[in-house]
């Protein structure tokens, strides 16, 4: 008897592909132009000058943002000052705290509409705006709120005052969390301030004061003040200001601190890094091979302390490339508001076109080049994943800061030698262990020169942990009890 084949109904998936999960745009809803926000309200520039802001996904423009000029910095610290004198600093500091929790509250209410306008104007994954961004911003607040009324027991015996006006000038990777470490300590410990969001990523800035509008916080606490360099470099150069925080690049740091040289005015500074991760041969590889793409994708690799320089230990170089080849092949690359996206835009063309210049550097240095295939958008800024293997120490792409997802690996035999690899760079702020011995993290840790010395895990970050930098990584800590320090002065 002949058997009849059972033929399936439906033809079998060749290719599994994932369908398109876009998070809804229309939850927010833009201006067509923004002013500054000095004093409580938005006013228009006394520079008569405006730029256009884009989103890095599609070239889109987005809105119209206006470019401050030494006039418009004036009234803000004008603005900022008055709030100073005329209430913020004189205030019973629980009440200065109630702000701050109003604010984070405020933050997790409205959370879902700042993280689309993060991902819109930055570029980034809606998955990391969402589920990182967005709850770290709101847990500064929470934290920082906690100390405001509660300074005399972090400084016990020395009477902390606050210093005034402080000048905060933050970089365009993570716009509203870095605008979150800034302002949060520096309310929390009594003083006012002017902000600086980055040229390319001022939209979640200029919705932070409607945030400030809506927690009815007294005007001119907090200005904001959008624009390119020449706007950071009024700021800096305005002796109405008492503290400049800065994060961003090393050459835009020295400038900073040759400015304010013999000033009296307080700096801290936050610049580049070229982190080690290393994996010792008795590490658990699926574990570190996920921690070495959360080191240097996550954000595209636009994170300061991103892991971009791998040192494996020789024994398992082999499987370790292996299994990172694989692991690249399954990131998803494009459109950040789709919520299956792994690796998002390069911010601007002018990360893309140094991203693109270092990366043919390596390759002309003599470097092995890896890109997973993947289909990158027409429009927009991309780069896809890229790893270099064959890597020399004197090679650009294992020294200089190349801010995109590109990861350089490096072998070694011994700890000592992971060591002189991993300090051999002029910069000092952070670095990864991979090893299942507790003893051997701790000879590592204590020998690394880098601010933070993550263990079997990668790019964590808790508003309780200070962050900061050696070397050319910069100087002064934010986060924790030390990051309340530098926007204090003490009596005793
Ligand atoms: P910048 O250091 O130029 O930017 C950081 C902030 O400083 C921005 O708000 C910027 O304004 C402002 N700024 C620029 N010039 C001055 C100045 N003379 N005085 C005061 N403020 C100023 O970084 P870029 O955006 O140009 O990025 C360049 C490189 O820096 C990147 O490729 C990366 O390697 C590194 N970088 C490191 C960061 C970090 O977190 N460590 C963050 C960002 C960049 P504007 O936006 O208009 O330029």
């Amino acid at each position: 008897m002949a058997v009849e084949k059972h033929k399936p109904v439906t033809p079998a998936l060749t290719e599994w592909e994932y369908a398109p999960a876009p998070e809804a745009r229309d939850i927010v809803s833009l201006e067509e132009r923004y002013g500054l926000y000095v004093g409580g309200e938005l006013v228009e520039p006394r520079s008569g000058e405006w730029f256009t802001t884009l989103s890095p996904a599609t070239e889109e423009p987005l809105a119209e943002v206006a470019q401050a000029g030494a006039e418009d910095v004036d009234s803000a610290v004008t603005a900022a000052r008055g709030a100073f004198q005329d209430g913020w600093s004189g205030l019973a500091p629980s009440e200065r705290a109630k702000y701050l929790f109003r604010i984070a509250r405020i933050l997790q209410e409205r959370s879902r509409e700042l993280a689309v306008l993060e991902s819109l104007n930055g570029g980034k994954p809606i998955r990391e705006s969402r589920d990182v961004d967005l709850p770290l911003a709101a847990a500064h607040f929470f934290y920082y709120a906690g100390w405001a009324d509660k300074l005399e027991y972090a400084f016990p015996n020395r009477r902390p005052l606050p210093l005034g006006v402080a000048g905060q000038i933050i970089p365009w990777n993570f716009p509203l969390l870095m605008l979150a470490w800034k302002i949060a300590p520096a309310l929390a410990a009594g003083n006012t301030v002017v902000l600086k969001p980055a040229e390319t990523t001022p939209l979640t800035a200029l919705f932070f004061a409607e945030v400030c509008r809506q927690a009815e916080l007294p005007p001119g606490v907090v200005n904001i003040v959008t624009g390119d360099g020449r706007t950071g470099a009024e700021i800096v150069r305005h002796d109405g200001v008492d503290k400049i925080a800065f994060t961003g690049s090393t050459e835009v740091g020295k400038a900073i601190q040759r400015e304010l040289a013999g000033t009296g005015t307080r700096l801290t500074l936050e610049l580049g890094g070229k982190a080690a991760n290393i994996i010792f041969d008795d590490a658990a590889l699926d574990q570190a091979v996920e921690g070495i793409v959360n080191g240097i994708y996550f954000n595209q690799g636009h994170v300061c302390c991103a892991g971009s320089r791998l040192l494996v230990q020789e024994s398992i170089y082999e499987a370790t490339i292996a299994k990172l080849k694989r692991r690249l092949e399954t990131l998803r690359v494009g459109d950040p508001l789709d919520k299956n996206t792994d690796v998002g835009a390069i911010n601007s063309r002018m990360q893309l076109e140094k991203i693109a210049e270092l990366v043919e550097a390596g390759k002309e240095e003599g470097a092995e080049i890896y890109q997973p295939p993947c289909r990158l958008p027409e429009k927009g800024y991309w780069f896809a994943p890229t790893v270099f293997t064959n890597v020399a120490q004197s090679y650009r792409i294992a020294q200089e800061e190349i801010f995109g997802p590109v990861l350089s690996v490096l072998t070694f035999r011994t700890p000592e030698e992971a060591i002189e690899k991993a300090n051999n760079t002029p910069y000092g702020l952070s670095a990864g262990v991979w090893t299942e011995k507790g003893s051997r993290i701790l000879w590592m840790a204590e020998r690394l020169r880098a601010g933070v010395v993550w263990a079997n895990t990668f790019n964590r970050f808790d508003p309780s942990s200070p962050f900061g930098g050696y070397k050319e990584s910069g100087f002064g800590r934010e986060g924790g009890r030390h990051g309340l320090e530098p926007y204090l002065r003490f009596d005793a």
